[in-house]
């Protein structure tokens, strides 16, 4: 019987930790953070000791895991992703493609760097629809950020042939997952640029922090610059034919390059981890006629820490999810499940109303501008039905395969009860 019922739930014990990156803080994460103190040195750019900064070791792994010619840490994903923005040169009348389910911070860069964002629909992949992606190009349109949210490589082939094709420059937002393939190419290398966060919900973290990924001298330059308003007098070389402008500051102190630097060490072993947890749940699953797994566009590239599947309309899911709860295994549909989800394009309430931090200078109002962008609530239906028909539940690295029993045997079992009640109801 089920549990909602008064039957035995299938499972008692609690489920994961929230957290993936800042569970495995050991030993190691200690040492990097203290010989920072022991260096008495937290700022990076310390006079003739550039080459020992632990920040600079950062984007050192990161070239070498990536396979790019550049990498520019930084103190956030937001400020990755509007470094690499103003460093592509893109700016006040260019609009920007983004999907419609993507955090917030993915618009509100552009919004920065005073470019529109155009919001698209995501597909079963919840990623990116390339087709929504391909009509959505207007003369104004000078880039596309595909967001590879949730650990799941978007569908980059088609991304990148369509933005080939129309001549657009392409930020990869890899802010949810660092360490994930498309096709055995790093997530982050493919597009002219990549940009990744280590904020404590990300697959590792050093608190706050973020890094951009190009083999674009140029990019890396402008984005180099605009993180630091005085790069040039720290002595960092940077290509000479790339004039100076005003830049914020996005540096990463020493601590967070530390911490980053030992958690990122990681990064494959808790992603081996996390994929044969998924692996084993997938296959136990798979075969439930009355759910459709989540289209992952690479399985093998996929980071593997959300599990995603849908019900048919958004009254089971909701069953689904409510029967799943009480069966001991947290869970819940993305869409209307109570809380205003800052990843959902209905929850922007900036970009909807096309509001700026002054009236003056405004991206949708300026001269630049030449567009005439709309949004609405309903702009999307089918990223809003999806998500509302969808069930996520977290996987973490640490789950063992009891775990995994506990949350196949969970599934089927409200799977069942539903398509039971589904032949009464007929
Ligand atoms: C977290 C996140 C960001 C922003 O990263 P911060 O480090 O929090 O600034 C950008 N895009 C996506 C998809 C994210 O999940």
């Amino acid at each position: 019987m089920l549990a909602a019922n008064g039957g035995t739930p299938v499972r008692t014990k609690p489920w994961a930790p929230e957290f993936i990156s800042s569970e495995e803080f050991d030993e190691l994460e200690k040492e990097y953070v203290l010989r920072v103190l022991d260096k008495k040195r937290v700022f990076r750019f310390y006079h003739d000791q550039l080459a020992d900064s632990e920040t600079k070791q950062l984007e050192d792994l990161y070239k070498q895991r990536t396979n790019v010619k550049h990498a520019l840490a930084v103190n956030s994903g937001t400020s990755a992703l509007v470094s690499a923005i103003v460093g592509a040169g893109i700016g006040p009348g260019d609009e920007v493609i983004i999907p419609a389910y993507t955090y917030i911070a993915t618009a509100a860069a552009v919004l920065i760097a005073r470019a529109v964002p155009v919001i698209v629909e995501v597909d079963d992949s919840l990623t990116m629809d390339p087709n929504a992606f391909e009509a959505a190009i207007t003369e104004h349109t000078k880039a596309v950020i595909p967001v590879h949210m949730k650990g799941i490589p978007c569908d980059m082939d088609k991304i990148l042939e369509i933005s080939k094709k129309h001549d657009l420059i392409v930020i990869e937002d890899v802010a949810q997952a660092n360490g994930g393939f498309y096709k055995e190419k790093p997530l982050g290398s493919m597009g002219d640029a990549g940009c990744f966060s280590f904020q404590q919900y990300k697959v590792v973290t050093a608190g706050e922090g973020g890094l951009v990924t190009t083999n674009d001298d140029v990019i890396y330059t402008r984005a180099s610059i605009y993180h630091d308003s005085a790069l040039s007098y720290w002595g960092t070389k940077l290509f000479e034919n790339v004039e100076s402008f005003p830049g914020e500051n996005y540096r990463m102190s020493e601590l967070n390059g530390a911490l980053a630097l030992a958690q990122s060490q990681k990064l494959d072993t808790i992603i081996s981890k996390l994929r044969e947890v998924k692996k084993t749940i997938v296959a136990g699953i798979k075969d439930i006629p009355n759910i459709q797994l989540q289209r992952v566009p690479d399985p093998e590239g996929d980071v593997s820490y959300s599990l995603i599947f849908y019900l048919s309309n958004t009254e089971e899911a909701k069953t689904f999810a409510d029967l799943l709860n009480s069966e001991g295994i947290p869970n819940g549909t993305i869409y209307n499940n109570g809380i205003a989800d800052r990843h959902i394009y209905v929850n922007w309430d900036y970009v909807l109303d096309k509001r700026g931090a002054s009236e003056k200078g405004n991206p949708w109002t300026c001269e630049s501008y030449k567009g005439n962008v709309q949004y609405s609530k309903d702009m999307c239906p089918n990223t809003l039905d999806l998500l509302a028909r969808s069930i996520s539940i977290s996987l973490h690295q640490n789950l063992t395969q009891e775990d995994c029993k506990d949350a196949i045997e969970a599934i089927r079992k409200v799977a069942k009860h539903m398509s039971e009640r589904m032949e009464i109801h007929q």
